[in-house]
């Protein structure tokens, strides 16, 4: 809760007149207690996991034509029935575990220092910070995913999330509770390393979560934001790594390819790809042999 009682209050104790974005904060902010601003994310991160994942979806059945030459396994049709039973099976375990964990993490928050007062971030300060928490969150992400794919482990855990072979947007979080408490860890670890404002968390979580249903969505569309960000990893990508299956040791990173590169489990993934770009211009007749191509 803000400790003014006035817009005029709040003006006095920052030394200047609010921006609109901070004086549409004060207003709606003014009567809530921190604990229920937090609380945002459980209905920021419920929408988020229905309406992202419903996008990619009513693209496939209202615009099929448009989007067929994006699918990344343009063969496997994944139907209604399917999605709606996949999207029951992750709200349950949303709604048992992680709601009830969210609720009961706000002390953690408060102990990180996150803050809900005015002033606001500054924009630049929002970025840098959202930056810091993508890196964290891709390096932390890539190091459990690599320890969820160790035989017993994912035997155990990590085998529901690979049930789909070609993911949808819904199959985001369709994971064993274990493995969806696990990897919510990197998400906090950013925040925890550098605190910011509460609207930059929510954000935080906001994009990650957008970021995610996209990496899942089997369609890897040419205006995503990711096809202009240097090093950025993509449905494709991740869709390669739901490909081979439990056998993949390939692709563990969520949002950056470098991870990958530098620890060389990607060999398999490049080496598929250069094969595919080879296919295409034998199509295409322009496919002239090189000698350094081979298995890796
Ligand atoms: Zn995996
Ligand atoms: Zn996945």
């Amino acid at each position: 809760m803000l400790p003014y009682a006035s817009l005029q209050e709040a003006e006095t104790a920052i030394g200047r007149s609010l921006t609109t974005a901070e004086t549409l904060w004060f207003n709606y902010t003014a009567n809530k207690t921190d604990y229920i601003i937090y609380c945002h994310n459980i209905p920021l991160i419920f929408l988020l996991s229905t309406l992202v994942p419903l996008f990619y979806l009513l693209m496939e059945y209202v615009f099929p034509d448009y989007v067929a030459p994006y699918k990344v396994q343009p063969k496997i049709k994944v139907s209604l029935y399917e999605n709606f039973k996949c999207y029951l099976i992750v709200m349950r375990t949303f709604f048992l575990i992680v709601v009830p964990v969210l609720l009961l993490s706000y002390p953690s928050i408060q102990m990180i220092g996150i803050r809900t007062s005015l002033p606001l971030p500054s924009s630049m300060e929002i970025i840098s910070q959202l930056l810091i928490y993508f890196v964290i969150e891709d390096y932390t992400n890539y190091w459990i995913h690599r320890l969820f794919h160790i035989k017993w482990v994912y035997e155990n855990i990590h085998k529901v999330h690979h049930e789909y072979t070609a993911p949808m947007g819904f199959a985001t979080q369709h994971a064993h509770w274990v493995e969806n408490l696990v990897f919510g860890i990197p998400s906090f670890l950013g925040p925890a390393i550098a605190p910011g404002h509460m609207i930059t968390f929510l954000l935080w979580l906001a994009l990650r979560q957008i970021e995610s249903v996209e990496n899942h969505s089997g369609y890897d569309f040419p205006w995503t934001l990711k096809k202009y960000i240097p090093f950025s990893a993509g449905a494709e990508y991740h869709d390669y790594h739901h490909y081979v299956g439990g056998q993949s040791q390939s692709n563990f990173a969520p949002i950056f390819t470098y991870c990958d590169y530098i620890y060389g489990t990607d060999k398999g993934y490049r080496y598929r790809k250069r094969l595919l770009q080879q296919q295409k211009l034998k199509m295409d007749g322009l496919y002239a042999p090189t000698p350094d191509i081979k298995s890796e």
